[in-house]
């Protein structure tokens, strides 16, 4: 019989898109459909639970029994997975099965088109496939559901080949919930398989609280039983002696969709003025989201065992929503909404603890002897340094989970504590030196290092972009200031000893007082440095004054920035710079003094102002 209701509908593009994309790169894992199917029955019973308790007046007042349903239905070549939770509007259907809402799609979508297949699969995994997991095994997906607060006789049957566009038609029923039929495509029978289903619902859906069941058709009766094969007990609130790793690490993955084991995790139930257990994760592998501030991040919140929300964002501050995990109070009202969560006191000490926590698990891994922590530190380590500006409160305990770059580490890896660095302090040093600059190379060869090579004192080599920032806030540690090689530094003075000062200081005094009067304008002051060994001269800021690094970042935002005046410091040990002091022609002093200082300028900002100066002066020489 034809449906007269029957609409078709075409897919939203990015819906083909991805698809098209499930479909070609997750064949080696297909399997995970059933994990996605089963999650989303959850997450609606859960969704029902709680809609019950805030709007009672909306639903019957009948005795909940929550469960999911798995049938297999071999000779139709059918896997029926039925739930009662929520169900869908018809609003509802066309909105959550037709689009695809996360923001941030189009540009996982476009990063997609640049990854190789075999990268795929796990990128797409954690991008959360979903409901559209189910065409990788169907040919066709069939969705029968019905709102629970919907009064009439009716639900809506979506269906769809997955191609293009799907259909929407009313039919009849009584119960609400959801019911989906897949049918399989002829490739995927090994799916009807009783066995193969169980194991893998106990492989991905063992601790999800809610029942599961299969049926089993018994010949010789010929009834129907249903046998439940889960554990059904959410896995935080059982005994911890009773969890095994793999437990663990199932429910990492089935919160998260991430294909790879998480690196570590601590779960806690702590009880007395705040009463509440988390199960904290750090991952291995940062989700594709990351960087996209628009999107949440966040803990599963429970409360008293009863699911509230996804992606409470509340619990963590913003530089470890990498972690992932739930939260589940005792204390908190279940009637809470977003708004009313941030400017709770509750919410408050449990963010506090909850920071604590992380922090203390990611120094004990950084004091154990295993990669683990280098690995962590080269995914996550931008958004740790973030934290130092962002909680001051914990400031030290974020300084201790710092890695870098330096001169002796040789090596772009960023491996060395802050800790080490200070333990490896020479006699006399009582400064951390640093350098800020674009990349690691550049860093390296600057010339504001000779002095340090030369004595064997260790600088740190900063050329993240967030470095220059950072350094804003970490002004210590453990007392110990930062000090910056391109700024203006007493401290050095005393550090390199008198060995190669020559006694000729008077002819200096005067080469000094005539450079800073051809450079009156240009420089805030001129003077001899001892810390040079193959360069002539260099340019620094002075202590207080913006850095070229900090200038760099604020132009490249579009920010104004003020004039930097420099100081330069001429090497009077340099062949050239003696060769310049011997000049007695005016102009052609003059002349030489401009390029030392352009070339130091040029060196250090990497451009110049006024460049077709620069090169008519070099091309005037290279003449003579
Ligand atoms: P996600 O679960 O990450 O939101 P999915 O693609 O798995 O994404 O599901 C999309 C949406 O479809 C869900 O958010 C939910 O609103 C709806 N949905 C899917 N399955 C069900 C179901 N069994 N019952 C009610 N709603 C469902
Ligand atoms: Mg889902």
């Amino acid at each position: 019989m034809k449906n007269k209701n029957k609409k078709v509908h075409v897919f939203k593009s990015e819906v083909k898109e991805l698809l098209h994309l499930m479909i070609h790169s997750l064949y080696s894992n297909k399997e995970i459909f059933l994990r996605e199917l089963i999650s989303n029955s959850s997450d609606a019973i859960e969704k029902l639970r709680f809609e019950k308790l805030y709007n009672p007046e909306k639903y019957t007042k009948k005795v909940y029994v929550p469960k999911i349903q798995i049938s297999i239905k071999k000779t139709e070549n059918q896997i029926v997975i039925s739930d009662n939770g929520i169900g869908m509007t018809e609003k509802e259907v066309i909105n959550n099965l037709g689009t695809i809402a996360k923001s941030g799609t189009k540009s996982f979508l476009n990063q997609m088109k640049n990854i190789e297949n075999k990268e795929k699969n796990e990128f797409i995994g954690q991008f959360g496939v979903g409901f559209y997991s189910a065409f990788i095994v169907s040919e066709k997906v069939s969705v029968y559901t019905k709102h629970a607060s919907e009064k009439t006789e009716s639900g809506i049957l979506w269906i769809s080949e997955g191609k293009g566009e799907y259909s929407i038609e009313e039919f009849a029923t009584q119960e609400h919930g959801t019911k989906i039929v897949l049918s399989l495509k002829t490739s995927e029978q090994e799916f009807l398989e009783s066995w193969k289903i169980k194991q893998i619902i106990k492989k991905y859906s063992d601790h999800i609280s809610i029942p599961i069941e299969i049926d089993n058709y018994d010949k010789k009766t010929q009834t129907i039983s249903w046998e439940k094969i889960n554990e059904a007990k959410s896995l935080w609130t059982q005994n911890k002696n009773k969890i095994t790793k793999k437990d663990y690490q199932e429910f990492y993955k089935y919160i998260t969709h991430d294909s790879e084991k998480p690196l570590t995790w601590s779960h806690n139930t702590v009880e007395g003025n705040q009463e509440y257990t988390s199960l904290l994760y750090i991952p291995k592998k940062a989700t594709w989201d990351m960087w996209h501030r628009e999107n949440k991040h966040g803990l599963k919140l429970y409360v008293k065992h009863i699911f509230i929300m996804d992606e409470a964002t509340q619990f963590l501050p913003n530089y470890l929503r990498f972690v992932k995990g739930i939260i589940d109070s005792q204390d908190l009202p279940l009637n809470i909404s977003r708004e009313i969560l941030q400017d709770s006191t509750i919410t408050n000490v449990l963010r506090k603890t909850l920071t604590k926590r992380i922090l203390k698990i990611l120094n004990t891994l950084s004091l154990n002897k295993s990669k683990k922590y280098q690995k962590f530190w080269n995914i996550f380590g931008l958004v740790i340094k973030e934290g130092l500006a962002e909680d001051s409160e914990n400031q030290k305990n974020i300084a201790d989970l710092l890695r870098f770059s330096s001169i002796q580490t040789e090596s772009i890896e960023q491996t060395l504590s802050l800790k080490k660095y200070v333990n490896n302090m020479v006699k006399g040093q009582n400064k951390i030196y640093f350098l800020t600059s674009d990349s690691y190379q550049s860093a390296l060869n600057s010339p504001h290092l000779e002095i340090f090579k030369e004595k064997k004192i260790d600088v740190l080599l900063l050329s993240d972009r967030i470095d220059e920032w950072m350094m804003n806030y970490l002004t210590d540690f453990n007392n110990i200031k930062f000090q910056s090689v391109s700024k203006a530094d007493d401290s050095l003075k005393e550090l390199i000893s008198n060995e190669n000062k020559p006694d000729d200081k008077n002819i200096f005094d005067d080469f000094i007082k005539k450079t800073k009067k051809i450079l009156t304008n240009k420089v805030k002051d001129v003077r001899i440095t001892y810390r040079l060994k193959s360069t002539p001269s260099i340019v620094l800021t002075d202590t207080n004054d913006m850095s070229t690094q900090m200038a760099k970042i604020f132009s490249s935002a579009g920010q104004p920035v003020p004039q930097i005046k420099y100081i330069l410091e001429i090497n009077p040990t340099h062949p050239l710079v003696k060769k310049i002091q011997k000049i007695e022609n005016e102009s052609e002093f003059s002349n030489w003094i401009n390029i030392l200082f352009e070339q130091s300028v040029l060196a250090e900002k990497g451009t110049l102002e006024n460049p077709h100066i620069f090169i008519n002066r070099i091309n005037t020489l290279l003449l003579k």
